[in-house]
């Protein structure tokens, strides 16, 4: 059952989490962030999880393996191309950036070429993610950030126990849905 639950948080207040495992409720000695990005901006916080399930979380499918490497490669080479491209085949096209010194031309390549760099290994990196191994997924999908506000943020909990405890040291802040 899915546990949605909304609590008052101003943005940099810590969150009270109980010490279990947020998927199999064991003690908690690792943690997993969690986040939501709401246009530029991200509010992220550590949600306890067992020795086991932080090693799950760490371990990756063959698969998944496979999806980051060919996404590093994927990154290098678009990287590559947009930084041959803005330096080479740009000033012939554009005459006006053949005026241009070549650092300029560089630097203009190099802030072409990142965020779209970026772009292809966030990519691959969530195709990466739905190879994982069901454990992995469980663990990761145990507990989410759906929502948050300048005021208050809403979680999903699957376990029930969990749930129930992060109900009990939240009890003063909790909010209706
Ligand atoms: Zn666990």
């Amino acid at each position: 059952m899915i546990h949605v639950i909304k609590v008052k948080s101003q943005p940099g207040e810590v969150l009270r989490f109980p010490k279990i495992c947020s998927h199999c409720s064991q003690a908690a000695g690792e943690r997993m962030r969690i986040g939501k990005r709401r246009g530029q901006t991200i509010r992220s916080v550590y949600v306890p999880v067992c020795e086991a399930c932080g090693r799950e979380l760490n371990l990756k499918s063959g698969e998944e393996e496979r999806l980051v490497r060919i996404g590093l490669v994927a990154a290098v080479l678009v990287g590559l191309i947009i930084l041959f491209a803005g330096l080479l085949i740009l000033p012939s096209l554009i005459s006006i950036v053949r005026l241009f010194p070549i650092w300029l031309r560089l630097i203009f390549s190099v802030a072409l070429a990142v965020p779209v760099v970026i772009a292809v290994w966030q990519l691959f990196k969530r195709r990466s993610l739905r190879a994982a191994k069901p454990i992995k997924l469980a663990v990761l999908n145990s507990a989410r950030m759906t929502h948050y506000s300048w005021r208050a943020t809403t979680f999903e909990f699957e376990n029930d126990v969990f749930a129930e405890r992060f109900n009990e040291l939240n009890e003063s802040n909790l909010m209706e849905i």
